[in-house]
């Protein structure tokens, strides 16, 4: 054997080894850890190829994907703009490590978009840009404490994460206040007695990581006049609502104009981003303006730069909003016509192309309601959807997404596989 052979051999792991061999390198053979199907049931996903809607696994199935990247491609999976872009890209250098076009013009094409936006600061991931919105606010401020919601998910910076994992001083949960969604009571009450401790109240507009929970009407208004009368900055995290749920996120779709705006997965096309928006007055706080000290070697990274411009350009040429929430009407009715028809209680809680199923009788407006929702049901729903080939996200706590690549036979697919499921389930 060539020297070659076996250096490729050791490298791509044979199709039967390949999930023995992740267990064996990487955690729980995966680098995230929803990807390990646990929520569900099953192997992980070992996926080679994805174009479009469709996504295929190292045995060479093909999937109907609705996981789209965990939401990030919201022009389904490799589409020819992005494609064309990050080959002009590779062309120009990979890495340049000093300013250049393509992250001025993506910065231009989020201002123009998002009004409460003027600056944008790029960086990796959302994460880090969750954590340098909180960094800004206390600079801001002067306070330390920070308000989130119950559910909501802000990456795994340890303030954000107080509570929440393992390894993070207890510290740094006294600088916390959590409260549940869609508690307006609840709400005003933390910031009645935390009000002028709060350096910032951070929500996803559209909670997305307890599933898709949606907030209910005047509740975010209500936010917006508590924390500008307490001089608490307010940080939508639109990592997943931006450019999804419309051109301007979710503060136009519902009217809100928040103090700092957390952007990630679309405005990359694919590729790894991160950003921080807000008007000139507060980004001024970051280095080299302010003393907020922000910095990354791959902050602005060409290629993710290269990509989110050509998504953007193209979600402005040929807006696909209108079609995607005609695509998810059709399907939240269609599963929840067949739920009904086999006498499985479901609540489909939606906003554009994003969405949740959820098994319960009631509606789920919280963390409480979806911890309380049928989780086994939603196994067996995923379970047997991948079975007929079709990839949903396997955990109940996580949002289902169209993308533009979706067709009215995907829809219609997506619906005929569920019904086989709750023929099934039912029985
Ligand atoms: N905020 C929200 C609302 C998210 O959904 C996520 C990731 N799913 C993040 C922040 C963190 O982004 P990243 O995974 O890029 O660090």
């Amino acid at each position: 054997m060539s020297a070659v052979l076996s250096l490729s051999r050791s490298l791509i792991p044979g199709k039967e080894s390949v999930l023995e061999e992740a267990q064996r390198f990487l955690v729980g053979g995966v680098n995230s850890p929803v990807r390990a199907f646990r929520d569900v049931g099953g192997d992980p996903l070992v996926l080679v190829r994805a174009a479009g809607a469709e996504v295929v696994d190292h045995h060479g199935q093909t999937f109907l994907d609705f996981i789209a990247g965990w939401g990030a491609v919201v022009l389904g999976h490799n589409p020819p703009v992005v494609v064309e872009a990050l080959r002009r890209g590779l062309d120009q250098g990979v890495l340049f490590g000093l300013t250049h076009p393509a992250e001025v013009e993506l910065a231009r094409l989020i201002v123009e978009a998002v009004p409460s936006v003027e600056q944008v600061r790029f960086m990796a991931s959302g994460t880090e840009a969750c954590l340098t919105a909180v960094k800004l606010a206390r600079a801001h401020t002067g306070r330390t404490k920070v308000l989130i919601f119950e559910g909501c998910y802000h990456g795994h910076g340890e303030t954000l994460m107080a509570g929440r994992s393992a390894g993070i001083p207890q510290a740094a949960a006294q600088d916390v206040v959590q409260v549940p969604f869609n508690d307006r009571g609840a709400f005003e009450a933390a910031v009645e007695r935390y009000g002028r401790e709060l350096a910032c109240v951070i929500i996803e507009p559209v909670a997305a990581n307890m599933g898709v929970v949606v907030p209910e009407p005047g509740i975010l208004a209500r936010i917006r006049n508590l924390t500008s009368r307490y001089g608490i900055l307010l940080i939508f995290d639109e990592v997943v609502t931006g450019f999804r749920v419309g051109p301007g996120g979710a503060q136009a779709l519902f009217g809100v104009t928040p103090d700092l705006t957390v952007f990630g997965k679309v405005i990359g096309g694919g590729l790894p981003i991160g950003a921080v928006g807000a008007p000139k007055r507060l980004m001024q706080h970051l280095a080299p303006e302010g003393e907020v000290f922000h910095a990354g070697t791959f902050a602005g990274h060409p290629l993710s730069m290269a990509a989110g411009v050509a998504v953007l350009r193209e979600l402005n040429a040929r807006a696909p909003y209108e079609r995607l929430e005609q695509l998810a009407a059709r399907l939240a009715q269609g599963l929840a016509a067949s739920a009904q028809a086999h006498g499985i209680p479901i609540q489909v809680n939606r906003v554009g192309s994003m969405g949740t199923v959820f098994f319960s009788e009631t509606p789920v407006r919280n963390q409480a309601d979806a911890m309380a929702s049928r989780q086994d049901q939603f196994a067996q729903w995923a379970k047997r959807l991948r079975a007929q080939g079709v990839l949903v996200s396997p955990s109940p706590r996580e949002a289902l997404f169209l993308t533009g690549a979706h067709t009215d036979a995907h829809i219609e697919r997506l619906i005929h596989a569920s019904e086989a499921a709750f023929h099934a389930m039912g029985e």
